[in-house]
């Protein structure tokens, strides 16, 4: 299983990521995810990315591509993996052809989750993360049992300082200006598959699920 999940932020790829993963056992490649780690770390790479991410943009494709060549190049990818949050442009759909070719790995398949815009603002306005272990949660559409506690591993959940209402309008521009062109670049491999997302959680996994063994 190769599969990339798109979809604008707050569709649901990582929620829909994590289900895939937990089932299939495949490798989870968020580069959200890796800057945010990133960031947490102080490393040079977090200070870099932070600068974008802080504001809604996007970290710039060269550093983008490189976190996500070496990732995929870890032998345990070649055993499946969910990559979620990339390519966003399309000079990094170009360099993912170039780095899947290297590595021998043809996609499964590309779904792109579909939610409308006011609905994403909702969506990602009322998530909460665990800092812990990462867990997506949401106030309203996916609480935890305890306020504010991670129903997973009980670490406390904090909400992500790019999920404030500003960044997220300027992510959404980015979104519509830079990512959904790639729709049509996929369609032209014709490997791409789109779903609801507007629907309950568990029903959109079903979607996913099914659009997978279409594929193959
Ligand atoms: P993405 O990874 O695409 O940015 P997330 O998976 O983090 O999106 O989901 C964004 C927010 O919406 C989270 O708070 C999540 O709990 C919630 N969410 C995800 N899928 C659904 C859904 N189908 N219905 C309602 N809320 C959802
Ligand atoms: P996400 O967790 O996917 O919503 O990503 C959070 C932020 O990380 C984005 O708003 C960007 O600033 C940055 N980012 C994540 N993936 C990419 C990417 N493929 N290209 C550029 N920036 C990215």
């Amino acid at each position: 299983m190769y599969v990339l999940l798109m979809g604008p932020p707050g569709a649901g790829k990582g929620t829909q990521a994590e289900k895939l993963v937990e089932e299939f056992k495949v490798s989870h490649i968020s580069t959200g995810d890796m800057f945010r780690a990133a960031v947490k770390q102080g490393s040079e790479l977090g200070k870099e990315a932070k600068r974008y991410m802080d504001a809604g943009g996007l970290v710039p494709d060269v550093v983008t591509i490189g976190i996500v060549r070496e990732g995929l190049s870890k032998p345990e990818c070649s055993k499946g993996f969910i990559l979620d949050g990339f390519p966003r442009t399309e000079e990094q759909a170009i360099a993912l052809d170039g780095i899947l070719e290297g590595l021998g790995i043809k996609l499964t398949g590309v779904i792109n989750v579909f939610v409308s815009d006011d609905e994403l603002v909702n969506r990602v306005t009322g998530r909460r993360i665990c800092k812990a272990c990462g867990a997506t949660y949401h106030i309203k559409f996916n609480h935890t049992k305890v306020e504010g506690i991670c129903d997973k591993c009980g670490g406390n959940l904090y909400q992500r300082d790019d999920d404030k209402e500003e960044a997220v309008k300027n992510r959404l521009k980015a979104y519509h200006s830079q990512t959904e062109p790639l729709i049509e670049y996929y369609k032209k491999q014709g490997i791409y598959k789109e779903i609801t997302g507007m629907q309950a959680i568990d029903k959109v996994y079903a979607d996913v699920k099914a659009s997978l063994t279409e594929n193959s």
